[in-house]
């Protein structure tokens, strides 16, 4: 038998990339804190974890980097304002993941993903000490020289190196690529298997055929060449075919997204007309974050970034989302200094109904977001610690529907992206 082989990946420490993914696993488990990860990511975390509680269902994952860019690759494109600056990196790596309901029977898969994460750092030389940043350690939106000298609130003191960089945005994508090796192993694997069948069946066919002769050492010796040239000649055609079959396969359900497939050129050129620091790979992470919270959170519209309607029921037994790596522009549309863009998000979603688990759904949903044109981007947004219009208090607005120190109300599409509608398609 083959022994599986046992991948070791350890993370770098001093890689906020690699931090993050060793992290992630265990985060979900509700073993770790996610410390890699900013304000908003844990937050996203921790209404999955409610969702999953609720349910009772347990779920964990295992990423190990693996493949191609097992040691990560930056994408070339960085995006920036006057303090901060954004990029992300992607790392192809072994997924396995299990969902467990109680009682019921757990679902296990294994899958060949790829991790894309933002990381949002200082800009090199900047003055950031009145910025504002939620305190690790307490949760309240605090200046930074404050929580350099010690948090007024909790007292906790932290070094510079611990507040940035940060993962800012993070989600999985399928990958299907092989290396050599696992074409090596896919190949190795329909060989032995049609050896070993070729052996079985010439056993039988004996059988069958009434020639129930002692097995001598010549026939055994010819079975085995016969099994040992069908595993090489018929394994290579099957495995060939295996391949091209899962391929036909993916392509299938890859049809609906390719007009999507390729829209960041096009959506970026447009946007560039409203807002020239815009970035595709910022409103897809951010797109797919507030996703997440929405379809998680008990009550959608209690979150302050969604305007929409009630979602429907069937999305309170979500309990895992991915996101398809294709996210196509419908349309963009001007009014009164606010940009309403529509776009598709391509999911693939995970389920637990009854006890039961319903995976690999894919699912398409059309959202509208909308933004302020008159106020710039700012990545280091966090809606842990939204700024007061009014008296520029900042608060945590998933606690907050008006500012608590002087009661004024906000529009979060005044700072930021806000979703303000869901469609199922
Ligand atoms: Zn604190
Ligand atoms: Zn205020």
């Amino acid at each position: 038998m083959m022994k599986e082989e046992q991948v070791v990946w350890k993370a770098d420490s001093s890689n906020i990339y690699e931090r993050f993914i060793e992290q992630y696993d265990e985060a979900l488990n509700g073993e770790k804190e996610l410390t890699a990860g900013d304000q908003d990511t844990r937050y996203a975390l921790k209404l999955q974890q409610e969702r999953l509680r609720e349910k009772n269902v347990k779920m964990r994952y295992r990423i190990t980097p693996r493949g191609f860019m097992a040691d990560g690759k930056s994408l070339p494109r960085k995006w920036m304002d006057r303090h901060y600056v954004s990029e992300m990196a992607y790392y192809t790596s072994l997924w396995e993941r299990v969902i467990e309901p109680s009682g019921g029977k757990p679902y296990r898969q294994k899958s060949k993903m790829t991790i894309y994460e933002t990381k949002t750092d200082v800009i090199g030389g900047s003055n950031v000490e009145d910025e504002i940043y939620v305190c690790p350690g307490c949760g309240a939106p605090s200046k930074i020289r404050d929580l350099l000298n010690g948090c007024q609130y909790c007292g906790s003191k932290f070094q510079m190196s611990e507040l940035y960089p940060t993962i800012t945005s993070n989600y999985l994508v399928r990958d299907f690529s092989f290396t050599k090796d696992e074409m090596k192993k896919h190949l190795m694997k329909f060989m032995i298997g049609t050896a070993i069948g070729t052996f079985i069946f010439g056993i039988i066919i004996r059988g069958v055929k009434g020639m129930l002769s002692p097995l001598t050492v010549g026939s055994i010796i010819s079975l085995i060449l016969i099994s040992v040239f069908s595993g090489v000649v018929l394994g290579y055609v099957l495995s060939s075919y295996a391949l091209i079959g899962s391929l036909i396969k993916q392509a299938g359900r890859t049809v609906p997204m390719m007009g999507a497939i390729g829209a960041g050129k096009r959506f970026e050129f447009f946007m560039k007309k409203y807002s020239p620091e815009f970035s595709y790979e910022y409103l897809t992470g951010k797109t797919i974050a507030m996703l997440k919270m929405i379809l998680f959170a008990k009550n959608a519209q209690e979150l302050p970034f969604y305007l929409g309607g009630p979602l429907e029921g069937r999305f309170q037994d979500l309990v895992d989302v991915l996101f398809r790596g294709a996210m196509g522009f419908r349309s963009m549309k001007e009014k009164d200094g606010y940009l309403h863009v529509t776009v598709d998000v391509f999911l693939e979603n995970a389920y637990v109904t009854d006890g039961k688990v319903r995976a690999g759904k894919d699912e398409k949903l059309r959202v509208t977001l909308v933004k302020n044109l008159n106020v710039p981007i700012q990545y280091n947004f966090s809606i842990k610690k939204l700024e007061c219009p009014n008296c520029h208090g900042s608060f945590d607005a998933t606690k907050n529907k008006t500012c608590p120190y002087c009661g004024g109300t906000y529009r979060i599409e005044d700072a930021d992206w806000a979703i303000e509608d869901i469609q199922v398609i």
